[in-house]
């Protein structure tokens, strides 16, 4: 068995099973590994029948004294029942259609049963427990059994036996199994890291809380580590020859717009200017905060490009933000004489064809679109510069492939995180950075209060009074669905009770859920149009949704992060977050940013049902609106973790569906620590500096996961 070995070649896995687990995104022995669990269930504590509570999970152990017999129910179903004990009294165990429960127990032995009482007219019965036999105190049941994200087809079981199949092949033939350790012992041995397999194994099956820290602790340092070091890889192109463009006027170029420049944006476009004129590659990066005017600046580049007689690339994550550029961008450069393109999926065929020529025989001098731009047949006459907007939204790969078709020519990469200096220096290492710091003025102030439940019935009031003036509305929830689809070995869906995520993010409040919460919007207002969008939908449904409520066909918009980034709603005058204390700050940030962009007074409402100390974290966001010192205040609170997620992982988005180990929980001081071994790493330190070979470690273990897209 390898890395890569097929999961339909394990022993139990058929084609069925198989696609369930492609369903997933689990395709290989690897990818089990790396498919972590996303709670862990205690079955330690065991209850006596007689002390434990109704209705409430509990562990027991007790040996089963009748043999269990079926009888069928009206409606054809199956009722299996038997008899059990313990010190402390006797209960009936009751499985509902599952008869073939009856096969697995024996009068006699000894079980570990993990369910609830239920105390009636029947006497005291365990319902549906999860049954697992019990051999004595020499080979003892694991306390804590991981619970994976997991879908129809797959049981939790199921699972858990193919990861550990996987994980004793990796510890008993090490040779065999080609799991690389892409950290040599120096390094673990310089920064206090358990080794891959015992953490895979740590993570998987954890003998107690700890274990999980240590192994979670070395398995950010790897993700972090290899950030570190691709970026640092990635970076050092940028010393590479390109086309020397020309300065250009830029008096000329001011003229164009109806403002003056903040200082941050003058800064950030002579920096570019000295990038593009300099003969050498650029590769900046911009951010700044929602509404700075970033595009101001990446227009500048366009015009020193084309200025110079070349051409210019801007690409956007979806085909309406590619809109949006194109409708600001277009007048702009038209009136310069230069020619501009939109290129996005929807475009005719007829016209992809003739924009594509325009762009191999230099007619067309700008094009603006989605990553549709970068497929297959785009070639350009000349290059000059390539924008990417908002880039965490692409993937590594597409990155990649404009970069490849933009080889030699400039870069500019924009992002809407404003992230600390700090950060970003650790972060893109020689990829250098302008930030757009300073809002430009006459910014009406986003009024943002901090709520409880206890004001729910004044907010539904303030929702209406928006809407009835006009305004539009969103609600942002964190989770797209309700509960996660957990199933046990039954198929039931496990209760959230006694599950542990010992995630410093563990929260015990129920999280809204954007598909319940539209239902409940849709009773309370039913007389206003109202509209659901999520990550789970498929993009060009998004759209529609989109750009519906940009037109104000619908009125509330009830969501989840997919509006993180993204459309100008300019009539949008409210933002309602719920639990919003399981948000980082500067994502909050940004989703306060999508109100106010019009000249509607807008407000931004942040519900928490959590106690003071979240409660500060949320008050520190009402009164300030500079993304810059709220990212510091994040950086130094909950650490990178967050600041990263927005760069990419995504795992907010999907509502915590996964506990892949996501940079989230990481924290300053280890994210230096691994940047540090990048450095060493490549300082020699430790040996072995092949890039090549670097880079294929980075690949062949880690590198997917830390880069998985939205
Ligand atoms: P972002 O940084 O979020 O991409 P944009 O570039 O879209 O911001 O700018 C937001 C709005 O601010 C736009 O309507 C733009 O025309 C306007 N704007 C940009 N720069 C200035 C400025 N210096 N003064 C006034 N308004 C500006
Ligand atoms: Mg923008």
């Amino acid at each position: 068995m390898e890395f890569n070995t097929s999961l339909s070649e394990l022993s139990g896995i058929g084609q069925k099973r198989a696609e369930a687990f492609a369903s997933l995104g689990l395709r290989t022995a690897g990818d089990l590994l790396y498919h972590f669990p996303r709670a862990y269930q205690n079955r330690g504590n065991i209850s006596l029948l007689a002390a434990a509570p109704s209705k409430l999970v509990c562990a027991f152990l007790l040996e089963v004294m009748s043999s269990p017999s079926n009888v069928r129910i009206k409606g054809g179903r199956t009722v299996t029942k038997f008899r059990a004990f313990d010190e402390s009294g006797v209960c009936t165990v009751v499985y509902f259609n599952q008869p073939y429960i009856k096969n697995n127990i024996s009068i006699g032995k000894k079980y570990r049963f993990f369910g609830a009482l239920s105390r009636g007219r029947n006497g005291t019965e365990l319902i549906s427990p999860i049954c697992e036999p019990y051999s004595g105190e020499n080979s003892p049941l694991a306390d804590y059994v991981p619970i994976y994200r997991s879908c129809v087809g797959l049981s939790q079981n199921l699972i858990s036996q193919c990861v550990k199949k996987v994980l004793d092949a990796c510890k008993n033939s090490p040779g065999a199994f080609a799991l690389p350790d892409p950290l040599s012992y120096e390094i673990r041995k310089r920064y206090s890291l358990c080794d891959l397999v015992y953490a895979l194994e740590n993570i998987h099956f954890p003998p107690s809380p700890e274990c999980v820290e240590t192994a979670r602790r070395r398995l950010m340092f790897d993700e972090l580590y290899i950030y570190g070091l691709r970026n640092r890889l990635y970076g050092s192109s940028e010393k590479a020859d390109a086309v020397r463009l020309e300065k250009p006027d830029n008096a000329r170029f001011a003229a164009l717009f109806p403002f003056e420049f903040t200082n941050a944006q003058k800064r950030a476009m002579d920096e570019i200017c000295a990038d593009m004129t300099s003969g050498k590659r650029m590769n900046r990066l911009v951010t700044g905060d929602v509404g700075s005017g970033k595009t101001a600046c990446a227009a500048y580049s366009v015009y020193i490009a084309v200025e110079s007689g070349t051409q210019a690339v801007v690409m956007a994550p979806t085909e309406i933000l590619a809109r949006q550029h194109y409708e600001d961008l277009e007048p702009l450069f038209t009136k310069l004489g230069k020619r501009t393109a939109l290129l996005v999926g929807a475009t005719k065929a007829s016209e992809k064809k003739r924009i594509k020529e325009g762009l191999a025989d230099g007619t067309v001098d700008i094009v603006i679109g989605t990553h549709a731009l970068i497929e297959g047949d785009v070639s350009f006459a000349s290059l000059g510069v390539a924008v990417i907007d908002e880039q965490h939204r692409f993937g590594v790969k597409q990155r990649a492939a404009l970069f490849d078709k933009a080889s030699g020519c400039h870069t500019l990469t924009m992002s809407a995180t404003p992230i600390p200096r700090t950060l970003a220096m650790a972060l893109f290492g020689s990829v250098s950075a302008s930030a757009v710091d300073e809002i430009p003025p006459g910014r009406q102030k986003i009024d943002t209060y901090v709520v409880d439940e206890s004001y729910r019935e004044r907010l539904d009031g303030f929702i209406r009074k928006q809407v009835e003036e006009g305004g539009q509305v969103y609600i942002v929830c964190p989770a797209v669905e309700e509960e996660e689809d957990y199933l046990d070995d039954a198929g039931e869906k496990i209760s959230d009770k006694n599950i542990e995520t010992f995630s410093r993010f563990n929260t015990d409040i129920k999280l809204k859920a954007a598909a319940a919460y539209i239902e409940e919007i849709k009773k309370k207002f039913p007389d206003i149009p109202s509209a659901l969008i999520h990550g789970k939908m498929k993009s060009s449904e998004k759209e529609s949704v989109m750009l519906d409520f940009a037109a104000g066909k619908y009125r509330i918009l009830v969501s989840t992060t997919v509006i993180e980034v993204g459309v100008n709603v300019p009539n949008a005058s409210l933002m309602i977050v719920e639990n919003a204390e399981y948000f980082g700050l500067s994502q909050l940030h940004q989703l306060r940013g999508r109100v106010g962009r019009g000249s509607r007074k807008s407000y931004c409402v942040l519900v928490s049902g959590k106690p003071r100390g979240t409660v500060d974290r949320l008050t520190m966001l009402a009164k300030n609106s500079d993304g810059y010192a709220i990212a510091e205040y994040d950086l130094a609170n909950r650490g990178p973790g967050d600041l990263l997620a927005l760069g990419g992982t995504g795992v907010r988005q999907s509502g915590g569906a996964s506990v892949k180990l996501s940079l989230l929980h990481s924290d300053i001081t280890l994210m230096n620590a691994a940047f540090d071994a990048a450095d060493r790493t490549l300082a020699g330190e430790f040996g072995d500096t092949d890039k090549n070979k670097l880079l294929s470690i980075c690949a062949k273990t880690l590198d997917k996961r830390l880069y998985t897209n939205v």
